[in-house]
């Protein structure tokens, strides 16, 4: 089984109320092969939302407390995205799912490059802080390059 970034799979959960439908990802789920789940859905974070980015590093980072993330408004919404990460590991354990698909870039799914923190489309090495922690937890993950 595989879980993937809700919006890879045609939700419409990102931060302005869009999904990123890909079209392998739509197909595992199609065919059974793949579940769906939003790290920030499950943080209760709302649809839509300011858009979010780590400043002053990465997922790695937020998770050992140093540094945070930060909504365009300039509000910390750190707790918010450790408290997604963990419900997203969560259920990833309890689907017994052997590999975790990513989407790119995001701030919570990104796998191997995030935006740097100063919402100019910039982006930088890192992952987001549900990766990292999916990482810290031994579980296999591929970034979905949308
Ligand atoms: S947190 Fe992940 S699943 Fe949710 S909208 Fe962002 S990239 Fe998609």
């Amino acid at each position: 089984m595989i879980v993937a970034s809700a919006c890879l799979g045609g939700k419409k959960c990102r931060y302005d109320g869009s999904a990123k439908p890909n079209a392998e990802v739509v197909r595992a789920v199609r065919e059974g092969r793949a579940v769906l789940a939003c790290p920030e859905a499950m943080a209760g974070l709302k649809i839509p939302r300011p858009p979010a980015e780590i400043r002053e590093g990465d997922g790695f980072d937020v998770l050992c407390g140093n540094a945070g993330v930060y909504n365009k408004e300039g509000e910390c919404v750190t707790r918010e995205f450790l408290s997604g990460a963990r419900k997203f590991l969560a259920y990833v354990r309890k689907t017994g799912a052997d590999e975790v698909w990513l989407k790119s870039k995001s701030p919570s799914c990104g796998a191997g490059k995030i935006y740097d923190g100063t919402f100019t489309g910039t982006l930088r090495g890192g992952c987001g802080v549900t990766c990292a922690l999916l990482l810290e937890s031994g579980i296999k993950v591929v970034e979905i390059h949308e």
